[in-house]
């Protein structure tokens, strides 16, 4: 490597991109949002003539999930109320996808960026958020994720001046996310003509902010909401809410329905969707799929759409997959 690249490499010499003149492309966070609407052909095909499944598929996202737009939604807020200003760290518990979002958007907008993390959360994705430059701290497995909501909040009592606490699961921008873009995107690629909307319950985030926004738009649209069907589930991503810390944003007057999902439901409907539409995702679309086949088999038309927060290649080594 010449010296003149070395010099480039060193990020303290490096130009800031917006003091450059010339700029094609985006930034990253431009990148986050409009998912493709996707047509559910073999789900559809099990449903009555006039009934039609779809599906927003959220890894589309820079980040792999649909928590890109959360916590897009959460770091802008924070910034715009300068909760992050001089150099605070932002915080917050997570086993997963929010984890890798905000490790990835605060690398991209300069925020120094702490985790709590249940032990048990996959390797590779502990390896993601450090690649980063995310910090870690790693929470006892058998409390799952109330245990790194502990840890997060002890934390941020300890260090109050150290630290925004984003808290996920009681801030209002994780909702207004999808309120401001989820939503209108719906409404948008299915010309208004959405009937029934499902999708899983984990912060509540997906489901209060796409219900509240499509309620004020057609109060007829059905707003169907789906969880595991008790506390030891297998649907990564998604709570039992009679067991679970419940979130601060959970407005349980909003939900039509209210359907809880067996694990092996979900999980064979992964399967399906793999095996016949080329779709590999995770187990909460399963779990969202199982939702619409409930639903849609009790209507004579509709158009239903859910969403599909995350593909499976994060979850290809769960025990399901090798039971064939
Ligand atoms: N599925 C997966 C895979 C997730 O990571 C999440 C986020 N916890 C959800 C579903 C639920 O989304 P929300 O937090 O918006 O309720």
């Amino acid at each position: 490597m010449t010296e003149k690249v070395m010099k480039m490499m060193n990020t303290d010499t490096i130009e800031p991109p917006t003091q450059k003149k010339r700029r094609l492309g985006v930034e990253l966070e431009k990148t986050i949002g409009n998912t493709p609407l996707l047509y559910l052909e073999s789900i559809s095909e099990m449903l009555p003539e006039n009934v039609h499944a779809h599906a927003k598929a959220e890894w589309f996202n820079p980040g792999g999930s649909v928590k890109d737009r959360a916590a897009f939604g959460i770091i802008k807020s924070a910034e715009e109320a300068g909760a992050l200003d001089n150099g605070k760290t932002l915080l917050d518990a997570s086993s997963g996808n929010t984890a890798l979002a905000y490790a990835m958007i605060g690398a991209s907008r300069g925020h120094d960026v702490q985790l709590c993390v249940p032990e048990n959360a996959s390797r590779e994705y502990i390896r993601m958020y450090k690649a980063f430059g995310a910090k870690v701290t790693l929470t006892p497995a058998a409390e799952s994720s109330d245990g790194a909501i502990k840890k997060a909040r002890e934390l941020h009592r300890e260090f109050p001046d150290r630290y925004f606490y984003a808290d996920q699961y009681s801030n209002p921008a994780n909702w207004m996310a999808h309120y401001k873009t989820t939503a209108p995107e719906i409404w948008e690629q299915t010309d208004g003509q959405i009937t029934h909307f499902v999708a899983g319950l984990g912060t509540t985030g997906t489901f209060t902010g796409t219900s509240r926004w499509l309620r004020e738009y057609n109060p007829d649209i059905s707003l169907v909401s789906v969880q595991p069907n008790g506390p030891l589930h297998g649907l990564e991503g998604l709570k039992h809410m009679p067991s679970a810390i419940v979130p601060g944003i959970y407005d349980d007057y909003l939900a039509d329905e209210n359907l809880e999902i067996e694990t092996e439901v979900a999980q064979s409907l992964v399967k399906q969707l793999a095996r016949q539409e080329g779709l590999l995702v995770g187990m909460s679309s399963g779990a969202a799929v199982a939702g619409v086949l409930e639903v849609g088999s009790r209507l004579d038309s509709g158009v239903i759409v859910t969403v599909f927060p995350d593909n499976g290649r994060r979850y290809i080594n769960e025990q399901f997959w090798s039971e064939e």
